[in-house]
């Protein structure tokens, strides 16, 4: 029996407006050597100066990861030679990483796990180098953003492990507001690393699998891997240390060469920053409740089924819109249900957030404000929430402009009933004779009729006691 063990390496880039250590703009998708000064391009004489910002959300996710403290930031130079960093070194932490010790709690097979964390350092990104064909070219615009990086212990066992890990991660940071967690973009990675042993015989020869950008490469690269090295350990032979790539098009890892740094020192440049305690104050104030907590809390305060509040969880803008609607009078368990069926149906189609699109809080609840007090019944209302979308207006508003209001018992629709059992004599007749399946019938051709406008239970009982007059 083989025991498995995986760690992740997960890089996260701030999201600061300027980059770490200089004044340059720090956005993606930028024309390619835009965002770029002396200070980050390396020129001799420069000086670069840290940006509080990426140490306060560093701070942030990491009392969030639940690590201790460290007590100042300090940084060093890790050397290496790469054109993808003009400097020739990379400012980074190695004594004194700013987080340490922490954990971050994953859910896999319907139980909780504990994922230790081991640390967490502020440091720099590289530039990026792009291949094309016999020439590589060089955009520095990343050069020198804030990049926060995470590593694990390897506590986990399997690759779906360090999927769920990664999303829980991903959507704790974006809660935070500390990174957009767009592994597409580049802006979260991840490399991870796998050993196994013999059962009780600890870590094995640890293998570092690089490029793991999307949580799925990163089940199928580790559980790749772990297959990969029991079957060298079965035939009798050794696993080799050593750093692999894992290869998306052929779904396997292959060796890869490595760029080392060559020696590490402190940085001159950069004093140590020790943080006040009103800047403590600003890390906290920059706590949010994270996504496991505001879960808990939706199925305990609210009566939400759990996949109901793990659907509006999944999002921070969701679950805040949630609330905002549960503030303004709506019933939990009501507006629960139409943002996860009828709300997200219409969004999955148009291919829309629900951030910034017709649909508020305030609509949402004034719609279900109307249908629980009669105003309109249920199909009517899907109808008003099709229209807010298409037309964005009030739901009273767009009721009654098209005439949609509830009809109650009026003279109308006593002519209808009428009429229709006029025109189903033989339904009535059934019905009459003590059959009652032909009432659904008639009750539909009156919904029909009114367009979804008339009481169902109404309906039935002014068809019933017509019938019975006919006697
Ligand atoms: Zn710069």
């Amino acid at each position: 029996m083989y025991q498995s063990f995986i760690g992740l390496e997960i890089h996260i880039q701030l999201l600061t407006k300027t980059k770490g250590f200089c004044g340059c703009t720090n956005r993606f998708g930028d024309e390619p050597n835009t965002n770029i000064c002396p200070v980050c391009m390396g020129y001799p004489g420069t000086l670069p100066t840290l940006n509080e910002e990426a140490v306060r959300l560093s701070y942030i996710v990491a009392r969030a990861l639940n690590c201790a403290l460290s007590p100042q930031a300090v940084f060093d130079r890790k050397n290496y030679f790469y054109p993808d960093i003009p400097k020739n070194y990379q400012i980074s932490q190695i004594a004194f990483p700013l987080g340490r010790n922490g954990w971050i709690d994953i859910a896999y097979n319907g139980k909780k796990k504990r994922v230790r964390i081991h640390e967490l350092h502020l440091e720099e990104d590289a530039g990026k180098m792009i291949h094309a064909g016999d020439m590589s070219l060089l955009d520095y615009n990343r050069a020198g953003t804030p990049l926060l990086e995470i590593v694990t212990e390897p506590d986990m066992e399997v690759g779906e492990e360090a999927e769920i890990l990664l999303q829980t991660f991903r959507r704790m940071i974006r809660y935070l507001g500390a990174c957009d967690g767009n592994m597409e973009e580049g802006s979260m990675r991840c490399d991870g690393n796998v050993s196994i042993n013999e059962a009780g015989k600890g870590l094995g020869k640890r293998v570092e699998i690089k490029n793991l950008n999307s949580s799925r490469f990163v089940k199928l690269a580790l559980n790749y891997e772990i297959q990969r090295q029991k079957e060298l350990l079965e035939k009798g032979g050794g696993v080799a240390q050593e750093t692999r790539l894992w290869n998306e098009n052929r779904d396997l890892t292959e060796p890869m060469r490595t760029k080392e740094s060559a020696y590490r020192l402190p940085d001159p440049d950069l004093p140590p920053f020790v943080p006040t305690p009103e800047f403590l104050a600003k890390v906290e104030a920059g706590l949010v409740e994270l996504p496991a907590a505001r879960k808990e809390r939706f199925i305990k305060d609210y009566g939400l089924s759990e996949a109901a509040a793990e659907f509006l969880i999944s999002e921070k803008s969701t679950a805040d819109f949630y609330e905002e609607t549960l503030s303004l009078g709506a019933a939990p368990e009501e507006a629960a249900n139409w943002l996860q069926f009828d709300v997200r149906k219409i969004l999955n189609r148009d291919n829309k957030e629900l951030a910034g699109s017709p649909l508020t809080a305030k609509r949402l609840a004034g719609l279900l404000e109307l249908l629980s007090g009669g105003g309109i019944h249920g199909k009517i209302a899907k109808q008003v929430l099709e229209a807010v979308f298409a037309e964005d207006k009030d739901p009273a508003l767009i009721i009654k402009e098209k005439g949609w209001e509830s009809m109650g018992d009026c003279a109308e629709l006593g002519v209808l009933v009428e009429k229709t059992l006029a025109a189903n004599a033989k339904a009535a007749a059934a019905v009459k004779a003590g059959d009652l399946k032909p009432l659904g019938f008639l009750v539909g051709q009156i919904m029909k009729a009114t367009g979804g406008r008339a009481e169902p239970l109404l309906v039935q009982k002014l068809l019933k006691e017509k019938i019975e007059e006919n006697k």
